[in-house]
């Protein structure tokens, strides 16, 4: 990163720019004279300096520019041609203009500069040509196909308007721009930040337009467009419950290429019913004069917030049948366009008419926008025509075939990954993990060159999406209106305190804090309002500044005292050692175990929440405060941005016996902590084993059917639980154990669900239902943990029929892979299994038309794809003969990128001759296979320079830890030996593949997972 650079900020701010451009599409520069005009600010108005003799200087950022000249006129002066001398400071992308006629104390108040220069137009021909300044593209037409079409567009953010005009190019220097572009063609559209003023074609055949005077604004958020565009326009009434807000009109266009406009028509809709409803909420005017979207063919963003202008990538703004999308059969195009159209929007309050005064807050900036999109997005019933469905009290608010909470229950299941980074203590491997929000802000002090998504690390930008979501559940409970306070997500209140808090700060640059203690000041006059006590006055700026400067997050652990009282503890959740060295010192005090400020929001047996903000180490509640009957879990909705354990397995048979009073959220909270204490060996914890086994009994139970078939989210994390606890007791323990608990758990519960989900159609293409993400994984899973169930083998192998014969799309695309595994497991016939095989090398293509693409319907399975699920398949094979096949296949093709996955299955539920003690044939006859290749295979691997054998060292290196992991590491054990000859024998001659590492990484993960099942209650587990 590019060494801090001071602001070029001096007493004199720009206030407006005249912006003449002379654009001709077809040369590789265009000319620009630019007048600004600046004002010493009211602060420096007297200030006597001495330097007051010197030669008057202004400094401007510029970018590859050309200056051609340079003058300074003072107002009420002689001084009103003074010529500049011009020094480039090209490293700072800056530009001197010093004025030797003219002292330092003969400008007072204010002047003009006019600058003549040329600036480039970037040529974009692929997507990874990076889209900035003033770019231009072109394309062919979507109905004649002629390459004639010309697009131009800028992209400003975050440092390139500097490219375009020289200006003073940082968040604090707001200004107004009156641009005037001359254009070499009439047929072009040419739509910018500001609305049209006027138009005309000159004599020479050019076209001047000149647009209206902008606002004071960012000068990165503006924009213009210029162009061969169709567009489609309609125009909004904001609804808004305010004066300013009533009745506001605002004209809405969404741009596309020549011949696409008809695509717009969703984006458009989508737009219509969203700008009002967000309106509404903040009960604010909308801040532009108009809202234009544009589809661009290339654009390095998805989307930029420009000021009335958004910019979006074509790819994602264009829906080629708008009622399939209503209809929800695009569901993640969909979800992403509403999601990012939402973002956009809510920028133009938050981002645009306020923004923040440094590069180093914009994590908040995105952050809130995102967030606030989630929120609108959750609740929003679009189907139903706008209707502002409210979410709390069970109530389902459905857009697009969107359930209530969907959306907050993908982000609780993405946040794992967010929550493992973030446990980390900090290495010196220089990365991010381990840090907290502002140690990670705090070093962007400049992004002079770098982009803006530098400005934080993806880990750090979920946290934070997370913390306003805590922020807004904490706020909404603290005012304890009516049905709040339920840390169900209500957003009413909170998203009016932002209303205000715009409209307080409106154009102004502001920072965090500035959001946090208007909000607490919000709270605060409420609760006098209402007459609250103020004795325990909670203070929303120390809970969120908190969350924000502490690293990492807490696990509450949740037990019953001698008294039967509950008892709630915190610690700093970590993962990993501390390896402090001196290079990180005074970066963090890694393993400190910090207290945090955690809204425990506890679920309560009459389904209701009672909210106790813990900002100590423990807490013991007394029967009045929380009677230990009532008690059910903490953490409800999963609104906290923290981990719970349960001290006694009791806790989790509670849950499980009030699994109705649960919301979504509530049960995959409790799964996704068991999995991660489960994975976590710090953590580990018997008892969230049993919790596991616990709600597996509810959720399975005949009786909580209805709970199933709405949270396929939890269906999901307690099949993936299962499958890592049934391989780890398969892989280290003695094969009579995982022949129990084959039969006693994984097998009934494949049995069990199979029965209970409502239909299991063999015709995709006929089923009118539509199916999630999250449901259409747990269907997989079930086909692969029920190889050995007759009704489920049955079923794949039906749809096994159809993926070869037909009928046309159906079969599920992501059930393809379970399918393939299931047949092949089953598949004892040798002609079959050679079809099989046969399908991985020979063209798969006449099966693509037989699946359906569920999910993603505009992105095709690719034909690689399903050859890589066909060859994944082989090894599920538990025939002798079939399994040899397999190897020989392997060995044939060798050289085949990606022909290890053949092997993935082989150790997959083992057959029965092992649990009846004898030899896993399967393991001896790759082991043996292993060995007699291996030689040949490595001298090959590491021939220099060719690409076959990189290719081969990767494929040799993955088929050794595949048949490694199958190995007992057990100290003197017949397994450990065998593999410590072969390791010593091979070792050295073969160095770069260093198999002693390999088998002492199969060992730690073999550690780990004979740790966890040796949590299993193995022969106690029945379903
Ligand atoms: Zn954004």
């Amino acid at each position: 990163m590019s060494a801090q650079l001071t602001s070029i900020i001096g007493p004199f701010k720009p206030t407006n720019y005249d912006l003449a451009l002379d654009i001709d599409h077809t040369k590789k520069n265009f000319t620009g004279k630019a007048i600004i005009s600046f004002t010493k600010s009211s602060s420096s108005l007297n200030t006597q300096s001495s330097h007051d003799n010197d030669p008057f200087k202004v400094t401007l950022n510029s970018s590859g520019l050309v200056i051609l000249s340079a003058t300074i006129a003072i107002p009420d002066t002689d001084k009103n041609n003074e010529k500049a001398n011009i020094k480039y400071l090209n490293d700072l992308q800056r530009v001197e203009l010093s004025f030797a006629n003219l002292t330092q104390a003969q400008v007072l108040t204010s002047f003009q500069i006019t600058i003549k220069y040329i600036g480039k137009i970037n040529r974009i021909n692929t997507f990874r040509d990076k889209t900035s300044g003033l770019f231009i593209t072109n394309y062919s037409d979507m109905i004649t196909g002629k390459a004639s079409n010309t697009i131009m567009a800028t992209q400003s953010q975050p440092c390139d308007s500097r490219s375009i005009f020289p200006c003073v190019d940082e968040l604090a220097a707001r200004a107004s721009i009156q641009l005037t572009l001359t254009l070499s063609s009439t047929k072009f559209q040419a739509l910018s930040s500001a609305d049209m003023e006027n138009e005309q074609v000159l004599e020479n055949g050019k076209m001047l337009i000149k647009f209206k005077r902008t606002e004071q604004m960012v000068i990165s958020l503006f924009s213009f467009v210029i162009g061969d565009l169709d567009f489609l326009e309609d125009e909004v009434t904001l609804p808004g419950a305010s004066e300013a807000a009533l009745g506001q009109k605002v004209p809405i266009k969404v741009y596309t290429l020549k011949g696409a406009s008809q695509q717009a028509r969703y984006a458009l809709n989508v737009t219509k019913h969203f700008l009002p409803y967000l309106a509404a909420k903040l009960q604010q005017p909308y801040p532009a004069t108009k809202l234009d979207l544009v589809g661009l063919p290339f654009l390095s963003n998805g989307a930029v917030e420009n000021w009335g202008l958004v910019n979006v990538q074509q790819s994602i703004l264009l829906v080629a049948d708008e009622n399939d999308a209503i209809a929800g059969n695009l569901r993640n195009k969909t979800r992403q366009l509403n999601q990012i159209i939402v973002h956009e929007i809510a920028h133009q309050w938050f981002g645009n008419l306020v923004s923040f005064d440094s590069w180093e807050h914009y994590w908040l900036n995105e952050a809130l926008a995102t967030f606030l999109a989630y929120v609108v997005v959750n609740e929003f019933d679009f189907a139903n025509g706008g209707a502002n469905t409210t979410n709390g009290n069970g109530n389902v608010a459905k857009y697009s075939n969107v359930d209530y909470q969907t959306i907050w229950t993908e982000q609780a299941i993405s946040l794992e990954s967010t929550f493992e980074s973030d446990a980390a203590v900090v290495g010196d491997d220089g990365d991010d993990s381990g840090l907290s929000i502002s140690q990670i802000s705090n070093a962007v002090q400049n992004i002079n060159v770098d982009g803006i998504d530098k400005t934080f690390d993806a880990a750090s930008y979920e946290k934070a999406i997370h913390l306003l979501r805590m922020l807004m559940n904490v706020f909404e409970n603290e005012n304890g209106a009516g049905s709040k306070g339920q840390f169900d997500d209500s957003s009413d209140f909170f998203f009016k305190a932002l209303g205000q808090l715009v409209e307080k700060y409106n154009h102004q640059a502001i920072k965090p804090v500035d959001y946090w203690v208007f909000l607490n000041d919000v709270l605060q006059k409420q609760n006098q309002d209402k007459n609250k006590d103020q004795s325990n006055k909670f203070n929303l700026t120390n809970f969120i500044v908190s969350w924000i400067k502490l690293p990492g997050f807490p696990i509450v652990s949740v037990s019953l005292t001698k008294e039967g009282l509950i008892k709630v503890e915190q610690h700093r959740y970590t993962i990993g050692q501390s390896t402090v060295n001196d290079n990180n010192k005074g970066k963090t005090n890694n393993h400190e175990d910090y207290i945090y400020h955690v809204p425990l929001a506890i679920r309560t047996t009459d389904g209701t929440v009672f909210n106790w903000m813990l900002t100590e180490r423990s807490k013991i509640f007394t029967n009045e405060e929380l009677p230990a009957a009532k008690f059910v879990k903490i953490n409800a909705n999963r609104t906290g941005y923290f981990k719970v354990n349960y001290e006694s397995a009791s806790f989790y048979e509670t849950i499980g016996a009030n699994l109705s009073k649960l919301s979504k959220l509530d049960i995959v909270g409790v799964l996704l902590d068991i999995e991660s204490s489960i994975g976590n060996s710090e953590q580990q914890s018997k008892i969230a084993v049993d919790g596991f086994y616990q709600i597996t009994k509810a959720i399975t139970n005949e009786g909580n059917k209805a709970i199933l078939s709405k949270n396929f989210e939890a269906l999901e994390v307690v099949l993936r639980i299962a499958q890592y606890l049934g391989s780890a007791i398969q892989l280290t323990k003695p094969a009579g154990e995982f022949k129990q608990f084959k039969s006693n758990f994984l097998k009934p519960l494949a049995k069990q669900l199979f029965q209970n989900l409502d239909s299991w159609p063999v015709n995709y293409s006929d089923a009118k239902y539509k199916y999630s993400r999250a449901e259409i994984a747990s269907r997989s899973a079930i086909i692969i943990i029920g190889v050995e169930d007759p009704d489920i083998t049955n079923y794949a192998a039906k749809l096994f029929k159809h993926l070869n014969h037909g009928p046309k799309k159906s079969v599920a695309r992501e059930l393809v892979s379970a399918v393939l595994a299931n047949f092949s497991y089953n598949c004892k016939d040798t002609k079959s299994f050679k079809k099989l095989l046969q399908d991985t090398t020979r063209s798969v293509e006449p099966c693509l038309a037989n699946i359906d693409n569920l999910l993603d319907p505009e992105s095709a399975m690719a034909v690689t794809e399903l050859q890589s699920a066909a060859v994944s398949a082989l090894g599920f094979t538990r025939d002798e003969q079939n399994f040899k096949k397999v190897l020989n296949y392997i060995a044939t093709n060798i050289d085949s990128k990606g022909i290890e996955l053949a092997l993935v299955g082989f150790n997959y539920f083992e057959v029965d001759e092992q649990a009846n003690n004898k030899s896993n044939k399967h393991k001896q006859m790759a082991w043996e296979w292993l060995q007699l290749h291996f030689d040949q295979w490595a001298s090959r691997s590491l021939r220099e320079g060719s690409e076959y054998s990189q290719q081969l060292f990767k494929t040799l290196q993955n088929l050794l830890i595949t048949v490694f992991k199958t190995f007992d590491a057990n100290e003197g054990s017949a397994d450990q030996q065998a593999v410590q000859r072969f390791v010593n024998a091979k070792g050295t001659k073969f160095q770069a593949h260093k198999l002693e590492q390999l088998w002492k990484g199969q060992a730690a993960s073999r550690a780990r997972d004979m740790a966890a099942a040796e949590l299993v209650a193995i022969g106690q587990w029945k379903l």
